[in-house]
């Protein structure tokens, strides 16, 4: 029912005013929340911009506040900003770091809740269930603050997590958005389809990130879209990035190591095929398996062209590895 969401956007958008205030007004939050944002380099004004926030750590505060303020607790539960138990309830953010997660039009949907600590032991971040309002594989974190600089620049950014969205906002870079751990999915896409039709995406430099960025290339070029592709230096991702370099050379950096998909597949995987026939063999069908996602036939040939040129393999063995692939429309 209509109603019902916009009961639940009320009790969501209740639950981040409150997080907030628990950041900035509260003793706790403001010891130990905003000295954590502190130190990550995030300031005042872009705590404010994000609309940053602190869950006490306390069994049913947000709870208790909210059902004082007359929500509901069907809407609690049903947003999981409540877990109601057999005798008692309780709230499931606590003694985390809050990053509401907003819509297009900037409705809050739900919350990724960061720990305090680096424990590797712990869940680092927790999501927001799936809920009428909350659908994971549907949002892009950011997106509410980046839409106008994407279509400006005709360009998305594409990152891992919350604060790599937040830190290069912070340096001067907006057209960015994050799938926020989840592996990203064609409804993302389709997202950031309606804004630009060219993706530059910027995983962690890391072996997680590799391995994301090449599942992600291939969805993106079914969407029809133009994929490019900029790895960090090991153990960096953008927010540690962004966070030591100045916008002049980060925006250098972007420029000179942002590759094409298929300069970007060569490269990668010509670390490891090097010299090996097989390796190399087995690279170039991967790049053709690529290629066969694109849906416009002239841009597949101009690429299969590329890639005869790049990896010294004739043209007439792609095409057909191709073909095989593409079996309508060849
Ligand atoms: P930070 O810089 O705060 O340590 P990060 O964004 O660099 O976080 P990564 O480990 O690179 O964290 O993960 C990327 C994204 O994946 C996170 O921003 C978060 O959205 C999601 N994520 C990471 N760990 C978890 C987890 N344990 N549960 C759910 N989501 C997670
Ligand atoms: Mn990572
Ligand atoms: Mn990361
Ligand atoms: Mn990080």
């Amino acid at each position: 029912v209509a109603n019902e969401k916009e009961s639940l956007f009320l009790v969501s958008e209740f639950a981040s005013k409150y997080f907030q205030d628990m950041l900035l007004n509260s003793e706790e939050g403001k010891a130990i929340a905003l000295s954590y944002f502190k130190e990550r380099g995030f300031t005042n004004d872009t705590i404010k911009k994000f609309s940053l926030g602190y869950s006490p750590n306390q069994w049913d505060a947000l709870t208790k506040e909210a059902l004082g303020k007359g929500y509901k607790l069907e809407f609690l539960e049903k947003t999981g900003l409540t877990i109601v138990g057999e005798d008692k309830q309780f709230d499931r953010f606590k003694g985390r770091v809050m990053f509401p997660i907003q819509s297009m039009s900037g409705r809050v949907l739900g919350f990724g809740g960061r720990i305090l600590t680096n424990d590797k032991k712990a869940a680092k971040y927790l999501n927001s269930p799936e809920s009428d309002l909350y659908h994971k594989s549907k949002v892009l974190y950011g997106i509410f603050h980046a839409k106008q600089a994407i279509a400006k620049q005709d360009n998305c950014y594409l990152v891992e997590g919350y604060t790599d969205v937040i830190q290069m906002h912070q340096a001067g870079i907006e057209n960015v958005v994050s799938s926020s751990g989840t592996a990203l999915t064609p409804d993302q896409i389709r997202l950031i389809n309606r804004l630009t039709k060219n993706v530059t995406v910027l995983f962690d430099g890391d072996a997680a990130g590799l391995r994301a960025s090449i599942r992600g290339i291939d969805l993106i070029l079914e969407e029809g879209m133009n994929v490019r592709v900029c790895t960090f230096p090991d153990g960096e991702d953008p927010d540690s990035f962004a966070k030591k370099t100045p916008l002049q050379d980060l925006i250098q950096y972007f420029e000179d190591n942002a590759m094409d998909f298929i300069q970007f597949k060569a490269s990668l995987l010509m670390k490891d095929a090097k010299n090996d026939p097989i390796k190399k063999a087995d690279l170039i069908r991967d790049m053709v398996a690529s290629i066969s996602k694109i849906p416009d036939r002239i841009k597949r040939e101009v690429y299969i062209k590329e890639t005869s040129r790049i990896m010294d393999i004739s043209e007439d063995v792609l095409f057909n590895t191709l073909a095989q692939l593409v079996k309508k429309d060849i």
